[in-house]
């Protein structure tokens, strides 16, 4: 077994971490020695400054094809709770948020059976028509992949015409964990993991930058999810358009998977640090409130996370597996948060962009 000191002198003599070093890391107890490594991996970065956005979300639809057996969100078309918006229904939704001050738009939705990309298409046109000062960050390359499928266009083409629509960013869902393993087991019907890391990096050629998560915490090893942060260093290694590193413990409430527990606050906050240590050319590890709960992602704030989101005003797909944060904060609540924790709340746009309070 690699000591952990031996990892710390790695870091100060800046040599990057190694598969085993992460394994090592992943399954290190000594937690405040993590904290304090991935703290000061922070501070090079960001030094006090902790990042949140004004945002809102929007899911267009819950139907999807692909039924994940960790989503609780999706269902099939004839369920009760089954729901499609309409255009005029998301135009009304961002309306209505716009006085909360939101930059983004925060997009994701099942695979719909029956919507043309059309649809999709139309309703980012629309958003940028009325919004045109609002980023709009949507479509997993899951979804992209999808209207890839049903369009018969490549998905080069599909990012070209979203782009051109107003496309500003992508989302990093979808991931999952990277291993096809458990990508098999879990939502065999969806991208693979080859295809979620080459439809990124095809994103970041075109010029989006994008996030990367990890919904962990299920059936996954400590290899997996090494090998799961190795692939995301490889790639941006070569891309440089990941922005954001967000660990998703996941939720196994009305899932196929409810006999698992939530993963415990000692384990998110030594994936936190691992994250910070292992992601060494990603500028930002997101502490996603809605799903660590707000005492641990103000936590995180110590264990290497520098930024805690965004307002989200109604958030449907985590609070579906039985989440019981709140569907949304205000920019005071997230601020206080973010002094509480020693640190300097810095109100961003979705690219990172500094904005005057
Ligand atoms: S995780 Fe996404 S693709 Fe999978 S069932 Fe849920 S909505 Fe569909």
């Amino acid at each position: 077994m690699i000591d952990i000191q031996i990892i710390a002198d790695k870091l100060k003599r800046r040599e990057r971490i190694a598969r085993e070093d992460a394994l090592c890391l992943l399954r290190s107890t000594d937690i405040l020695a993590l904290g304090a490594m991935a703290g000061a991996e922070k501070r090079k970065r960001t030094a006090d400054k902790v990042f949140f956005n004004v945002n809102c979300h929007v899911n267009l639809t819950n139907i999807c094809v692909s039924r994940c057996t960790f989503c609780a969100f999706s269902c099939d078309k004839d369920a009760p709770q089954a729901y499609t918006m309409t255009e005029q229904e998301v135009l009304a939704r961002v309306r209505a948020a716009l006085p909360l001050g939101i930059t983004e738009v925060h997009m994701v939705s099942g695979l719909h059976p029956d919507k043309p990309f059309a649809y999709y298409l139309g309703i980012v046109r629309a958003l940028k028509q009325e919004f045109p000062s609002v980023h709009i960050k949507a479509f997993t390359p899951v979804e992209l992949l999808y209207f890839s499928d049903i369009s018969g266009l490549t998905v080069h083409a599909i990012l070209e015409q979203l782009i051109d629509a107003g496309l500003g960013s992508l989302p990093g869902g979808g991931a999952e964990v990277l291993s096809p393993r458990v990508r098999e087991a879990l939502c065999p019907k969806k991208a693979t993991a080859r295809q979620w890391l080459d439809i990124m990096g095809m994103a970041h050629g075109l010029g989006l930058k994008s996030n990367a998560t990890l919904l962990w915490g299920h059936i996954e090893t400590d290899e997996e999810i090494a090998d799961h942060l190795l692939s995301l260093r490889e790639l941006q290694d070569k891309t440089g358009g990941f922005q954001t590193f967000i660990p998703l413990p996941f939720h196994s409430a009305n899932t196929g998977l409810t006999s698992r527990g939530r993963p415990t606050a000692f384990e998110q906050l030594r994936l936190f640090a691992v994250s910070r240590l292992v992601l060494d050319n990603f500028d930002h590890i997101k502490a996603y409130w809605i799903m660590t709960g707000l005492k641990i992602a103000q936590l995180a704030l110590l264990f290497g996370a520098d930024d805690v989101d965004g307002t989200v005003v109604e958030e449907r797909i985590t609070h579906a597996a039985g989440a019981d944060t709140a569907q949304g904060l205000t920019r005071n609540e997230l601020m206080d948060i973010i002094r509480q924790a020693g640190r300097q709340p810095v109100q961003r746009d979705t690219l990172y962009n500094e904005l005057t309070l």
